[in-house]
């Protein structure tokens, strides 16, 4: 099923312990379009100014996404945003968000994006999220992704973008902060039972990402989390969250014959995992530009045999 997905497309300034890049392509809806490319058809939408080229275009061409609904809005900037990494790279502080021509960015979209099946709220203002959500009020699956700085500054018109949603996936300490609830289950069940916007089914799915620890799902059903793929060298995990989502959205778009729910769900969140850890060795988008299926594959393998256990099985004697 093809995804239409909104987020900022942006230009980044990064510095890591390992090193830093200025103005690198970056964006939230640009990590999540590369990952997602993967297995599904991908339009993207948003605004970019006139300091945006065609070679940052090409990059999501090259992987077949669809760039027409990328407005160029002359005379306008393209959002920036610049940020520093801790040593151990687990803490990261923002130096600066600039909206540029996102802001008063009225999203027109073309019957091509309103024809996806899937949509994905990208991380933006929620605002716009809600807008989106509108234009495509028949998809079929829909999530969404949010930060601390709208939690802060747009938490009402946020809570109104959850609702509208099927899928919901935050940082562990975002859940937290959104819900006012110090433990993450309590929390996602709390966001579980948000009543449902006019129209739609309301939250059934919450993804808690967890950085280097991993990923935890939480259904009405069910409870699956994942650690992270262990990687030895980490350069720069800006774009994860994003790559995370991509992989995760993307699978479940792959497989439409497919209920939404416990093994589709599982699957979902090992691929991405798997495209998140690819995403982190490299700075911003340069890793998965030339990633590979063949890679993708044989990484999900490892990840299987890592975190496979017979339960059960023990043969300790434990009393009754
Ligand atoms: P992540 O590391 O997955 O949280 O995402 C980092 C990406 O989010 C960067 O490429 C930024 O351009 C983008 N970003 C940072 N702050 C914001 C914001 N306030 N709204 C939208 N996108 C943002």
């Amino acid at each position: 099923m093809p995804i239409t997905v909104v987020g900022s497309i942006a230009f980044d300034t990064v510095k890591t312990p390992f090193g830093e890049r200025e103005r690198m392509l970056g964006g939230a809806a640009v990590h999540f379009a590369l990952a997602a490319a993967f297995c599904a058809e991908v339009h993207v939408v948003g605004p970019v100014g006139d300091d945006f080229g065609e070679t940052e275009l090409d990059v999501l061409r090259s992987r077949g996404v669809d760039v027409s609904d990328v407005e160029r809005i002359d005379g306008g900037r393209t959002f920036f945003w610049a940020g520093e990494y801790g040593w151990d790279l687990n803490s990261r502080e923002t130096l600066d968000t600039q909206l540029g021509v996102f802001e008063g960015f009225q999203p027109k979209l073309s019957d091509a994006s309103r024809a996806s099946d899937v949509l994905f709220l990208a991380n933006i203002q929620p605002e716009l999220q809600l807008d989106v959500r509108a234009q495509l009020p028949a998809a079929r699956f829909v999530a969404l992704d949010s930060m601390n700085l709208w939690i802060d500054i747009a938490r009402e018109e946020l809570a109104r973008a959850i609702a509208s949603v099927d899928c919901v996936i935050l940082n562990d300490a975002e859940l937290r902060q959104l819900t006012g609830k110090p433990n993450l289950v309590s929390a996602a069940r709390e966001v579980l039972g948000w009543d449902a916007a006019e129209g739609t089914r309301g939250p059934s799915v919450i993804v808690a990402k967890q950085g280097e620890y991993g990923a935890a799902l939480i259904t009405r059903e069910e409870f699956f989390a994942l650690p992270a793929y262990p990687l030895e060298t980490v350069i720069d995990p800006t774009g994860a969250g994003d790559t995370f989502a991509g992989g995760f959205v993307s699978y479940i778009a792959a497989h439409p014959e497919e209920e939404t729910a416990g093994p589709l769900l599982r699957r979902a969140m090992a691929h991405a995992t798997v495209l998140a850890s690819f995403n982190v060795e490299e700075f911003g988008t340069e890793r998965v530009q030339r990633l590979t299926g063949a890679e993708i594959r044989s990484r999900t393998d490892e990840l299987g045999a890592m975190t496979r256990f017979e339960a059960g099985a023990s043969e300790l004697s434990l009393g009754a």
